[in-house]
C-alpha cells in the first residue's frame, strides 16, 4: 500500500533530519534564539503556508501525520480554535495557535528546513537552491540586520564543511560566519521518493474522512479548507476531481 510506506518513509526521513538539525543547534549557538520563538513569523503572512503548493508530491502525508496528531492529541478546545482560525480566513498557517505551532512534532518538513537549512542540489523545484532566507522575527533580525516585515534571502559562501557530515559553515553578508544544515541529500531523497502520479480520488476521500475525525464537530470545516486550499472539487455525484 503506497500512502502506508509513504507515511512510515516520510516519518522516519522527518526524524532522520531532525537528528541533523540537533547536532547543528549543539554547534551554533545562533540557532537557540529559534527554538525560543517569540513570534511565529515564519507561521504567518502567507511566508510559509502549511498547505504548500502543488509543487510538493507529499501534500497528502503531509496532511495525513497532521490530522493523525490533531486527532490524537487535541482537546476539544483546540479543535475548536483550529476552527476558529479557518472560518477567520486569516493569512496565518491555521494551526499557529497564538505564536506557537500547535502540531509542532508532526509539522511539515517545510516548516522544519526553516531558517537554518540550505540546500545546494541542482534542481529549484522543491527547495530555494543555494538561498538562505533571513528572517525577520524578533529573535534573530538583530543577529542578520534584517528589518521588520523584511525577508531577505542571500547566497552565502561556503568557508567549511564538517568532514562526513553535513553542516556547512557559511559566510553571510554583514555578519560573522554561521553554521548551517546542507539539506541537499535530503531534497535528492525526497524527489526520488516523489510519486510519479496523481493521488486517487480513494487517497483524498481517506484524507477527508480523517479530517472529519479529527476535526471532531469542526470536521466539516477543516474538510471544506482542506477542499478549497488543496484544489479537491467534489464533484455532484461525491467524486472528487483535481
Ligand atoms: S525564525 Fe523566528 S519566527 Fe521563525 S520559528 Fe524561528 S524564532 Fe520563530
Ligand atoms: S504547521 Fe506549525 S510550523 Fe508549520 S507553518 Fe503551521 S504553525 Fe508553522
Amino acid at each position: 500500500m503506497q500512502l502506508l510506506d509513504n507515511l512510515n518513509w516520510l516519518k522516519d526521513f522527518k526524524e532522520r533530519f531532525d537528528k541533523d538539525v540537533s547536532l547543528l543547534l549543539k554547534k551554533e549557538p545562533l540557532w537557540e534564539k529559534c527554538r525560543n520563538c517569540p513570534d511565529g513569523y515564519c507561521c504567518g503572512h502567507d511566508i510559509y503556508p502549511v498547505t504548500m503548493s502543488y509543487l510538493n508530491p507529499f501534500r497528502l502525508e503531509e496532511w495525513w501525520l497532521m490530522l493523525e496528531y490533531v486527532k490524537d492529541n487535541f482537546t476539544e478546545g483546540q479543535k475548536k480554535q483550529l476552527v476558529r482560525n479557518i472560518l477567520s480566513k486569516r493569512p496565518d498557517c491555521i494551526f499557529l495557535f497564538g505564536n506557537r505551532c500547535s502540531v509542532h512534532p508532526a509539522r511539515a518538513w517545510a516548516c522544519r528546513v526553516h531558517p537554518y537549512t540550505i540546500s545546494f542540489h541542482p534542481s529549484p523545484d522543491y527547495f530555494p537552491v543555494g538561498k538562505l532566507a533571513l528572517p525577520s522575527c524578533p529573535s534573530l533580525a538583530p543577529a542578520f540586520g534584517v528589518k521588520r516585515d523584511e525577508m531577505l534571502v542571500q547566497s552565502p559562501g561556503v568557508l567549511s564543511r564538517e568532514e562526513g557530515g553535513r553542516l556547512v559553515q557559511v559566510k553571510l553578508k554583514k555578519r560573522k560566519p554561521v553554521w548551517l544544515l546542507d539539506a541537499s541529500n535530503y531534497v535528492k531523497e525526497f524527489e526520488s521518493r516523489a510519486p510519479s502520479e496523481e493521488r486517487t480520488a480513494a487517497e483524498w476521500e481517506a484524507l477527508l474522512d480523517l479530517a472529519g475525525k479529527a476535526g471532531s464537530k469542526g470536521g466539516i470545516a477543516l474538510q471544506l479548507y482542506l477542499e478549497q486550499m488543496q484544489g479537491l472539487k467534489r464533484q455532484p455525484d461525491g467524486s472528487i476531481r483535481f
